[in-house]
């Protein structure tokens, strides 16, 4: 029987990643019901509303999405489509594998950690009120009876963080290590500075460690993490991080990794799971047939994992993998000399891999 799975094309570089993605996909056996539905910046553009109902009615009905990078217009405009998903549907884990394949250009040869990070609270809550909005008044003068001092001309971001939500973040966590064979997990904070909110995340991630004593636990504050994971990367194996800290050391770990084609992932909720990019959508790179498929491939490595298909995945990720040792059909990035005139196209380098796992 065929998994019907809601693919959202996305914008920007989007509908190319996600048709080499399908494409690859369905190349490994495994059939699929696609549902295609529509979100992001050309949506908005043609309808106002950039996340359509019928859009999260089809991933609650399907409970698993592909979905390619979708633009957030900065400072204006709407708010992230990504995060109203991870809120909408209550996608709380995000995992983020980052793993240096045999040859990748990186000075991290043999990184191979695992990135949790909590997706709904903390800075990305979207509790903001605007400089000089009714909502920002407001604050300052509840601060002010609480007897701190905001400027008047400032805009306020609300970080909240929960037992509730760091006790199921780091839970998950655990929950990775121990399926996948893992042995240790570092929890990821700024405690000594937020003492109530860190502070809060840091307490509960040591009860619940307290929880899985055959894992090994160990927690850094974010600064310090930068600093080792540069010099002794081979330390760390699962990290688990709140929401802001998860989202920059991603990108700190895809650049690791050889870039942020090559870094995949996966929003898993209760109810829902949604496979997409760490990456963007790349606009300047828009119709060119120029941007790397692999992270895109390898969330769908991870769904495919998810829906059961192990050894479908596991075929998927290993022809993704040659070709990227091969080095010869390979996108632009993965060249030692990104203007090497022998790089292939997204679809050529989808093609690679579906010959790969046909071999
Ligand atoms: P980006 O990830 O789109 O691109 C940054 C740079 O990384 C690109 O210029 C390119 O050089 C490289 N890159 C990214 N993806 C690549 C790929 N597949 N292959 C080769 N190189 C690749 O980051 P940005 O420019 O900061 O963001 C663009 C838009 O994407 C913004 O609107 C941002 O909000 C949005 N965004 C969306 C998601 C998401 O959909 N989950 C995630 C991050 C950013």
């Amino acid at each position: 029987m065929a998994y019907e799975v809601t693919l959202i094309p996305g914008d920007g570089t989007g509908p190319e990643l996600a048709e080499a993605t399908r494409r690859a996909l369905e190349a490994t056996g495994v059939e699929f019901a696609w549902d295609v539905q529509q979100a992001g910046i050309d949506e908005f553009e043609q309808t106002g509303n950039p996340l359509p109902d019928q859009t999260l009615a089809s991933l609650r009905r399907t409970k698993v999405g592909l979905k390619g990078p979708i633009t957030t217009p900065v400072g204006s405009g709407f708010r992230s489509v990504n995060v109203e998903l991870r809120k909408q549907l209550d996608l709380y884990a995000c995992l983020r594998p980052c793993k240096a394949y045999e040859g990748v250009r990186t000075r991290f040869p043999g990184l191979d950690m695992v990135i949790v990070r909590e997706n709904t609270e903390d800075l990305y809550a979207g509790i903001e009120y605007e400089r000089g909005s009714p909502g920002a008044e407001r604050m300052i003068e509840v601060i002010a009876e609480l007897g701190s001092t905001v400027r008047e001309d400032s805009g306020i971001s609300i970080k909240p963080i929960s037992v509730f939500a760091s006790e199921r973040i780091v839970e998950a966590a655990f929950a990775y290590a121990k399926r996948n064979g893992r042995r240790k997990v570092t929890a990821v904070h700024k405690a000594n500075i937020m003492k109530f909110t860190d502070g809060l995340f840091l307490e509960v991630s040591r009860e619940v460690a307290a929880r899985h004593p055959e894992i090994e636990f160990e927690d850094l504050i974010v600064d310090n993490l930068c600093n080792q994971l540069v010099s002794w990367p081979e330390d760390y194996d699962v990290l688990v991080l709140p929401n802001l800290y998860g989202d920059i050391v991603s990108d700190l770990a895809a650049g690791m990794i050889g870039g942020l084609g090559l870094a995949g992932g996966a929003n898993i909720g209760s109810d829902a799971a949604v496979f997409e990019a760490t990456h963007g959508s790349a606009p300047q790179f828009k119709g060119l047939n120029k941007v790397n498929p692999t992270a895109l491939m390898l969330s769908g490595v991870y769904m495919l994992r998810h829906i059961g298909e192990v050894e479908a995945g596991d075929r998927l990720e290993r022809a993704i993998a040659t070709v990227i040792r091969k080095g010869e059909r390979v996108t632009f990035d993965l060249k030692d000399d990104r203007g090497d005139p022998t790089a292939v196209g997204t679809a050529e380098f989808a093609d690679a891999v579906i010959e790969e796992l046909n071999d």
